[in-house]
């Protein structure tokens, strides 16, 4: 049933990972399985035997071919350096081919003690296990890059958080778990010849088109091609309302995908300092902070490069800022094409950025859902006997609707200008509003019932509602709503 592995990562010389078997566990049980997304890999579901993939997924199984190992990386957690975090609970079974003839990481998480555990429990508990689930799937159907989540199973242990919980390994798929980390694990070891391997690997998985140049042109194209994708990233991050959480380096990947889905959360009311990680205390990774937490996290990566860009270090350094300079205007610009499609703009003009701005906030100052207010926007594109008539659905998210009833009149002689008819206009809006997101409050009722009864459904129930985020679904008007205030989410712990 699996697919043939790729060694790719295990063909790399030895100080890159520690090869490592999963760690097997009492009672393998599968709880959720991609069939969608293991068909994509090349797995053969004709013969899919529940129980021998839950070994599999468990790790208490190594399927044929693959060489389980540890990465190394190290990582700026919170603006800290350590020079060793690695794989401390997770493997890699290795690559394999998808049926696009992508390679794809296969990786278990909650694994098991690997040598880079540094004293903790190598594990991972259902909640966690379940978010990741959730979240990176409705991302990938949001059209946000992401790794994917192909299993989860429970193993029948428990682990002990800040209370005992049960345990879990979620099968993670990657475009690969190169990271800005892994340059940096090299880089604090003076090891040039591994940062050229890496930058090489990348530019082969993820920037074949770079291939064919030479010298230190190639090293800076990597760079500004890395930059380019986390500006997309991110401006794709900031019109959904996503707040990563933990945007350390070691967090941040080389292919532009969403990584390690912790104490993430989507905005409900509108406000751009919002936080949500119970470990973020100074608000670093805030909602508004991203883009140039982003920008800092490929400084660090730019660093690493310096060497090979040019053998004049001055040279090199000037070099490598230019590319991270150019990284915000890049930033500006992909985040004006999010929000100008999010009002239903297709030409460019001058003032639309603070036409943006200025719904923004609005809905910050009226404390407005930020999914439901873009939404609520494509039923307002035309104007009736009243504002009322259209606008109401949207008014109704406001706590105070001043600034919006000032500001619907000027985006609707804005649209008015644009070529398409108001009903087209409508639908292209709906095509890139979400009505359905990962609301934190429905996720924590999946994960309870989950963990605290052994009950599947609600999960699944979600799972199902975000797999069309953009379609109307009746019957399922309550995933669409922000929390009950009893139910309100103001700390996510990983
Ligand atoms: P994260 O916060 O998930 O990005 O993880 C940061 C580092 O801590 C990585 O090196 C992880 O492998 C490691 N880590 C996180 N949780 C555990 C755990 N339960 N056991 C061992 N290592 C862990
Ligand atoms: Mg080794
Ligand atoms: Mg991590």
């Amino acid at each position: 049933m699996f697919p043939e592995f790729t060694l790719r990562y295990a063909r790399l010389p030895g100080r890159f990972y520690e090869r490592f078997d999963p760690v097997p566990v009492p009672a393998p049980r599968l709880v959720a399985f991609n069939r969608a997304l293991a068909e994509q890999l090349g797995f053969d579901l004709a013969d899919v035997d529940e129980a021998r993939a839950a070994e599999w997924f468990a790790g208490n199984v190594v399927p044929a071919g693959a060489e389980p190992l540890a990465q190394a990386y190290a990582g700026h957690q919170f603006g800290h350096f350590n020079p060793r975090l690695g794989d401390g609970r997770a493997v890699l079974l290795g690559e394999v081919t998808d049926r696009d003839g992508r390679l794809r990481d296969i990786q278990l998480k909650g694994a098991g003690m690997t040598p880079f555990s540094r004293g903790a429990d190598g594990r991972a508990p259902l909640g966690p296990v379940l978010r990741e689930y959730l979240v990176s799937e409705a991302m990938y159907r949001l059209g946000v890059p992401t790794t994917r989540a192909l299993a989860a199973v429970t193993t029948g242990e428990r682990v002990f958080r800040r209370v005992p919980e049960p345990g879990a390994v979620l099968t993670r798929v990657a475009s690969s778990h190169l990271r800005v980390g892994t340059f940096q694990y090299f880089a604090a070891r003076d090891d040039l010849e591994a940062i050229r391997t890496l930058a090489d690997l990348a530019i082969e998985r993820h920037y074949p088109a770079l291939q064919g140049l030479e010298g230190g042109e190639r090293y800076t194209a990597l760079l500004e091609a890395v930059a380019e994708r986390q500006a997309a990233l991110v401006a794709k991050w900031m019109g959904l309302g996503f707040i990563h959480g933990v945007m350390n380096t070691d967090n941040c990947t080389i292919s532009g995908e969403t990584i390690d889905y912790g104490p993430c959360a989507f905005m409900e009311a509108h406000d751009p300092a919002m936080v949500f990680s119970s470990i973020d205390e100074q608000g670093r990774y805030a909602y508004r902070n991203q883009p140039w937490l982003a920008q800092w996290n490929l400084a660090r990566l730019a660093e690493t490069l310096i060497p090979l860009i040019d053998d004049d270090r001055q040279r090199a350094i000037e070099q490598a800022t230019e590319v991270i300079k150019r990284y915000e205007p890049r930033y500006e610009a992909e985040w004006l094409a999010v929000m100008r499609e999010k009002l239903g703009l297709a030409r460019e003009e001058a003032g639309d950025r603070e036409l943006v701005e200025a719904f923004l906030e609005a809905m910050h100052a009226g404390r407005a859902d930020f999914t439901l207010a873009f939404r609520r926007l494509s039923e307002a594109v035309e104007e009736g006997e009243a504002v009322e008539e259209d606008a109401s659905a949207l008014l109704a998210l406001f706590e105070s609707d001043g600034a919006l009833r000032t500001w619907l009149p000027r985006w609707r002689e804005r649209l008015a200008r644009e070529e398409a008819s108001p009903l087209a206009i409508a639908a292209r809006m709906e095509a890139v509003n979400p009505l359905y997101i990962p609301r934190n409050h429905q996720v924590e009722r999946a994960i309870a019932a989950a963990a605290e009864h052994d009950d599947f459904g609600p999960f699944e129930a979600l799972a199902e509602v975000l797999a069309e985020p953009f379609t109307e679904q009746p019957g399922r008007e309550e995933y669409a709503q922000p929390a009950p205030p009893t139910e309100r989410v103001f700390r996510t712990f990983c």
